[in-house]
């Protein structure tokens, strides 16, 4: 679904000019809901397996339209990536994460220092400028850079390989490690993933549902895992939603992983007050 809308109409019917003034609208709309506080972060807990300690937090974007309710991710990214949006809706998503993160850190890294993922799209790492800004943002809100995990799809990757290498190499040398979304879905080797500077996959939520339900996807599965291992990249399940996918993966030694049935994405003051609930415990 992400390249539909790259199509090239030679007939422009009704049906398509509504939908792309619709678009237009909310292209409109979008740059509008930055400069009013329109969207925000939720944030989703990350654990370690084995412990079922807290490690971090995914931020993810959220839209609320004052007529159109609220707007998820998988209906506004897509547009903001097809202009140049998507400059706005990344600095904004990595100021507000570090802003809303920055106290928690604090609070907590005598603890253990918690980490937060954002996620960015490929037109965001090939933007002039995009070390510099996470450099930036990360000093403002004194937040060390080792805190910071970016995730960027698989196939994003590999659609940008060079200009990743690059890039990737700068971030970590500045401490930011680079997460591989949708692992998986896009066809590429761990092998290959692993010439990149990356730390950690993501096993794609199709792979993690299906575990327990489908053959295919347990043996998948399995040999991300341990193909990972073998290549001293750390694995995080995503989409976990029952307690028999959660011990599937635990026996099968997954480091890291998040879902539904661990919690669902919250608001920052739902997530102060679960860490106030985990003090107490
Ligand atoms: P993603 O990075 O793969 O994020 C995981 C998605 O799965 C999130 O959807 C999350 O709410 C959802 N999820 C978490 N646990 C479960 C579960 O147990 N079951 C199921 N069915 N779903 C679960 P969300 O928030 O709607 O985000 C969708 C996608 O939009 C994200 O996929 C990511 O690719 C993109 N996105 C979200 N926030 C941002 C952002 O700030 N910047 C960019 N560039 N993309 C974003
Ligand atoms: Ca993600
Ligand atoms: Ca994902
Ligand atoms: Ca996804």
């Amino acid at each position: 679904a992400k390249s539909s809308g790259k199509a090239r109409y030679v007939i422009f019917d009704a049906t398509m000019r509504k939908r792309a003034i619709n678009r237009l609208s909310l292209e409109m709309d979008l740059r509008h809901a930055i400069e009013q506080n329109h969207l925000y972060l939720v944030y989703q807990p990350i654990l370690e397996l084995q412990s079922g300690a807290l490690i971090g937090f995914e931020a993810l974007a959220r839209w609320q339209h004052p007529e159109h309710g609220l707007i998820l991710p998988a209906d506004f990214i897509p547009i903001a990536e097809e202009t140049s949006l998507i400059r706005e809706v990344g600095r904004w998503v990595l100021r507000e994460a570090c802003r809303q993160f920055a106290p928690i850190f604090y609070q907590t890294k005598h603890i253990r220092p918690l980490v937060i993922s954002i996620n960015v799209s490929s037109r965001q790492i090939t933007e002039s400028g995009f070390v510099e800004y996470i450099r930036e943002t990360l000093e403002g809100y004194r937040l060390p850079p080792t805190c910071l995990k970016l995730e960027i799809t698989e196939s994003a990757l590999i659609e940008s390989v060079d200009i990743a290498r690059h890039v990737f190499h700068q971030l970590r040398q500045m401490g930011v490690d680079i997460h591989v979304d949708d692992f998986g879905t896009g066809y590429s080797s761990l092998s290959y993933i692993h010439r990149l500077p990356v730390d950690v996959i993501k096993i794609d939520q199709a792979f993690v549902q299906k575990l327990g339900e489908d053959e295919q996807s347990l043996e998948i599965t399995r040999s991300i895992l341990h193909m990972a291992r073998s290549l001293g990249i750390k694995t995080v399940a995503e989409g976990i939603e029952s307690q028999q996918q959660y011990l599937f993966l635990q026996q099968m030694a997954c480091e890291y992983g998040q879902g539904y049935f661990l919690s669902q994405p919250m608001t920052i003051a739902q997530v102060e007050d679960f860490l106030k609930s985990l003090k107490d415990t």
